[in-house]
């Protein structure tokens, strides 16, 4: 199976578990945009990166 590196945190990944949760989570795409502005959605993230991005808003900045 063939290996790509997360473009976020450099991981080294594989290339199905890129991509697994895009399709039914846009908020998190445009999450990880305000985060990452260079960043695409073709590019992928790793499984730890996507989880990160899931549970910032629970413990991160307050949002008013
Ligand atoms: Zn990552």
């Amino acid at each position: 199976m063939a290996r790509y590196p997360c473009p976020i945190c450099g991981d080294l990944v594989n290339e199905e578990l890129m991509y697994l949760h895009f399709e039914r989570e846009r908020w998190l795409v445009r999450r990880i945009l305000e985060k990452h502005p260079e960043w695409v959605e073709s590019d992928g993230a790793c499984p730890k990166c996507i989880e990160a991005f899931r549970t910032m808003d629970s413990e991160g900045k307050h949002e008013e």
